[in-house]
């Protein structure tokens, strides 16, 4: 064999392993590298992989016996909460029961690890079944450049050289930096903070209390300044097979400032969410089993790297920043899992070219332009920025349940007009000025 691959890539996540997926198929030479023991070891996701490319990658996945995934996604929430009261929007269709599935909830650690495997046996079945690799507990340092080309990485003393590289390492993007890409410091107003649980229950618990049928599963979205203590963010509970995934995403810039005055920490944030009377039934009795703590990009595209290619080398996932939370979910393995695809077929073009300059990765900035993840990105910064909004994360979710409260209640007296406790819920938590201006900035967003 040559001494060096057609691609490197740094990072076996969801971004990597899509890439290396393509690429198996494709027949290159491919080297990826995972600093954990195994994929899917340092992942953390809520999490639901939205869209269909998972098909794309590996045609009728659903068809395994164990394919991965927890539960596809039949039915949707969105709660908007005050400090005892939940009102929420709720969407279940037997529409979503027909594969390919519009959302699966996975958890990382299994997914990642199962995902390889499909690698594995693409690069067994390739025409260079000795010749691409998965190489596990080996950190990425450096990234090597010969005269201003990207042409291999370092790992200790070792190096390895390739055609190109592709950075799939996530949002902590050290490698990204180190090539300039992206600037050094991140402000943390762009970045937040997930926390999250895994609580497991007996099965038949988990799916009488859902109402779970088979393998059709729940994603809860929550709003509200009692869901996180008034920071900025949002709530999350998704249902796995036997257990729930259940957290909290949180604005570091905020969060810092809040807990500074409380004197609280991020785990009395999740402990207080957990004890919130809609969400303590809905976890009642059941063991955590898994915790964990990532930082995640807010989907701000002010922050976004400076570009997402160079000479011989391409950014992928949440290393290129490619994260979207309009409200209505969070999209990040998905767009992880389109550009990795992306930047492979860009790898198989330049190597029929024989060029692996910007010249030809270029064409990978293209691709994803042309695609729903930078379509989307673009068109849906404003309800990116929506999601800052006090009144709609604060004073909203307080309103619609004051109101909710007065309206769902008979009492043996006079019913006084629905106007009239509609108006006083809006004097008491915001003011029609605040409404009119959310509505009209929600309009421009949507
Ligand atoms: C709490 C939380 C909830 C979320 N919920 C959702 C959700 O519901 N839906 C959704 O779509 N997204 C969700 N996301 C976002 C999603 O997890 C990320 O967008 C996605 O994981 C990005 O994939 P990636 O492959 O780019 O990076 P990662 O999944 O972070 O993978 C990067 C990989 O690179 C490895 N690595 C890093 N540096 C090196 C190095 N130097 N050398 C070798 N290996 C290295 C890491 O070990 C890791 O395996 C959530 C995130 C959090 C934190």
């Amino acid at each position: 064999m040559d001494d060096k691959f057609d691609c490197i890539i740094v990072g076996g996540g969801i971004a990597g392993l899509s890439a290396a997926l393509t690429l198996a198929k494709a027949n290159m030479r491919f080297l990826l590298i995972e600093r954990g023991e195994f994929s899917g070891a340092k992942n953390v996701s809520g999490g639901v992989l939205w869209g269909n490319d998972l098909n794309r990658l590996v045609p009728n996945y659903w068809e395994e016996e164990d394919a991965g995934f927890e539960r596809f996604i039949k039915h949707r929430r969105l709660t908007f909460a005050d400090h005892e009261s939940s009102f929420s929007l709720d969407f279940k269709s037997a529409h979503y029961e027909k594969p390919p599935y519009a959302g699966l909830v996975v958890l990382r650690s299994k997914f990642d690890n199962w995902l390889a495997g499909k690698v594995e046996e693409a690069i067994a079945a390739s025409d260079f079944p000795e010749e691409s690799f998965i190489a596990t507990n080996i950190l990425v340092e450096e990234v090597i450049k010969e005269n201003g080309k990207v042409v291999g990485i370092r790992a200790g003393e070792e190096q390895f050289f390739a055609d190109c590289v592709i950075i799939a390492e996530g949002v902590n993007n050290l490698l990204t930096r180190q090539i300039g890409l992206q600037d050094d410091y991140v402000p943390a107003d762009y970045m937040a903070t997930g926390i999250k649980e895994v609580i497991r229950f007996d099965q038949k618990v988990l799916e009488d209390r859902f109402q779970l049928k088979e393998l059709g599963g729940m994603s809860n979205e929550f709003v509200g300044a009692s869901i996180t203590n008034g920071i900025e963010g949002g709530g999350f509970l998704y249902t796995n097979r036997d257990s729930v995934s259940i957290g909290l995403v949180l604005s570091i810039k905020d969060m810092r400032e809040k807990l500074k005055k409380s004197g609280k920490s991020i785990y009395d944030v999740l402990n207080d969410f957990k004890k919130h009377p809609v969400v303590a039934e809905m976890i009642e009795g059941g063991e955590i089993v898994e915790y964990s703590a990532h930082v995640v990009s807010m989907g701000d595209m002010r922050v976004m790297p400076k570009e997402i290619y160079a000479d011989g080398v391409m950014l992928t996932g949440e290393a290129a920043n490619l994260l979207m939370n309009s409200g209505k979910a969070i999209q990040g393995m998905d767009y992880a899992m389109h550009s990795g695809i992306l930047a492979a077929e860009t790898v198989v073009e330049a190597k029929k070219a024989g060029d692996f300059s910007a010249n030809t990765m270029k064409n990978y900035r293209a691709k994803l332009e042309n695609s729903y993840v930078l379509k989307d990105l673009k068109n849906l910064q404003g309800a990116v920025h929506l999601l800052h909004d006090k009144t709609l994360m604060n004073d909203v979710p307080n309103l619609v349940c004051d109101f909710a409260k007065q309206f769902f209640t008979i009492k043996n007296e006079p019913t006084e007009p629905t106007r009239k406790l509609l108006s006083r819920s809006i004097n008491k938590h915001s003011s029609y000025m605040d409404l009119l201006k959310i509505g009209l900035k929600g309009a421009k967003a949507l």
